[in-house]
């Protein structure tokens, strides 16, 4: 192994330099970051001194994909790549096929350290410049990298590397799809003793995203469109500081499609069976009443979970109903909400349903506040299996979506909506799928390697 001090270099004039720039810093803050620049002067010295040496080792040359003769060294060639710590060159040799098949050059060397022949920034820059992007503009995630490369990256760069990872997760989601809709299920995924015995909650809803105009002109009106998203966490118990016991989402994973509750249902199963839905000891689909996300509760997930339909709904669509039967400025209507309400909260919907019936038979009701009501009864009757909060408290379960739908919606709402943002489908696909990556942990994953210090 090379000898760090090697690589110092210290006659090379860029690295007396910055060392005096060191020595000279009037501040402490001045002082780190002028040492920084010796770090990276060092890091490109010694990666590129290691590669120099790898550069002539003997190697095994490949055969030609064209006639199948081994393929001969033409010399050495330099090559470049822009890092982390900035631009990296090296010289490896280059062969071609000895009977002159038309094939592109061969790098040995450089397909051992696993770089594509187009590509020109390694990819712990685009790894850093992609997780960059899942949460701030890509001007924005090019300036923060261009602090640590010392260099100017373009935010057409880190939009591109955005496109080749995001189509990356993409390619793998579908084989995993395409696995299940085979019978072939995912395993599920490792979790602590005390999270595995929790209670597994579901939930879906739907966030609007703006989108280009057909086509993808930069001008025109704003197409707003429908994304999908579903939220699979364990529920815990916590207590306050005032002693309040509130419910919290763990170990959350999402997943979201732009598309309908039927692209959405084969994501949210895949991903139920990975989160132990097979094996939970309880299982909750949580949702409001949109029709779409109940069908899929019934057609995927009932066999599994118990369906609670949003309290906080159901009491909105009472209101909604006592308003047009009993005009909703009277008391009389309020105090028939407040007693419909409290009914359902503690386990009596039969009560309601039955006022329901006797005021749907009173004579002279108009027929706008019929049809309400009659929607009512039906809405009610529909969700017969989901509404009894009196035990679901006693489980110890929610009865309100709401930290569901806030879990959807932040996948969304923090990246994709931002002042003055529209997206095109390709480039809105490939970043949402690596904010799912990021968020899911199987970020690092996508990159194949760990930028923690730790490793
Ligand atoms: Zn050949």
């Amino acid at each position: 192994m090379l000898c760090l001090h090697d690589s110092i270099r210290h006659d090379d004039p860029v690295v007396q330099r910055l060392l005096r720039a060191v020595e000279d810093a009037p501040s402490l803050t001045a002082m780190i970051l002028a040492a920084w620049q010796v770090a990276r002067v060092l890091t490109v010295h010694l990666v590129e001194a290691v590669l120099a040496e790898r550069a002539h080792r003997p190697l095994a040359w490949p055969r030609c994909p064209q006639c199948g003769g081994c393929l001969r060294s033409k010399g050495f060639a330099t090559r470049q790549v822009m890092s982390l710590f900035g631009p990296i060159q090296w010289r490896r040799r280059v062969g071609r096929c000895p009977h002159g098949c038309a094939i592109p050059q061969v790098a040995p060397l450089d397909e051992t350290l696993g770089i594509q022949p187009q590509q020109r920034t390694s990819g712990e820059l685009q790894q850093l410049g992609c997780a960059l992007a899942v949460f701030v503009p890509f001007a924005t995630a090019a300036r923060l990298l261009g602090w640590y490369n010392g260099r100017t990256v373009s935010p057409q760069a880190v939009w591109g590397w955005v496109q080749a990872a995001g189509q990356r997760a993409m390619e793998t989601l579908q084989d995993h799809l395409q696995a299940l809709a085979h019978g072939d299920l995912p395993a599920p995924e490792a979790l602590a003793a005390d999270l595995a015995a929790a209670p597994l909650v579901l939930g879906a809803d739907g966030v609007m995203v703006p989108f280009r105009p057909t086509g993808g002109q930069p001008t025109g009106k704003t197409r707003w469109q429908e994304v999908k998203v579903g939220v699979l966490a364990r529920l815990r118990q916590h207590r306050t500081r005032t002693g309040t016991v509130v419910t919290r989402l763990h170990h959350r994973r999402l997943v979201a499609v732009l598309g309908s509750v039927d692209a959405l249902q084969p994501r949210l199963w895949l991903e139920a069976v990975r989160q132990g839905i097979r094996q939970a000891p309880q299982v909750v689909w949580l949702s409001d009443g949109a029709r779409g996300l109940w069908r899929l509760y019934e057609e995927r997930l009932a066999a599994y979970a118990v369906g609670i339909l949003d309290f906080y709904h159901a009491a909105q669509y009472l209101w909604k109903g006592a308003a047009a039967w009993l005009d909703g400025r009277t008391t009389q209507a309020r105090r028939w909400c407040g007693w419909a309400r409290h009914r359902l909260r503690h386990g009596q919907p039969d009560g309601v349903l039955a006022d329901l019936v006797e005021a749907l038979e009173v004579e002279g009701l108009p027929d706008s506040a019929r049809d309400t009501l009659l929607a009512l009864y039906a809405y009610l009757d529909r969700h017969r299996d989901h509404i009894d909060y009196a035990q679901y408290k006693d489980l110890g379960l929610p009865i309100g979506s709401g930290m569901v739908e806030s879990a959807c919606k932040w996948l969304i709402q923090q990246r994709f909506k931002g002042v003055g943002m529209r997206w095109s489908e390709d480039g809105f696909n490939h970043l949402l799928h690596l904010r799912l990556a990021w968020v899911n942990g199987r970020f690092e994953a996508l990159f194949g390697l760990a930028l923690s210090p730790n490793l």
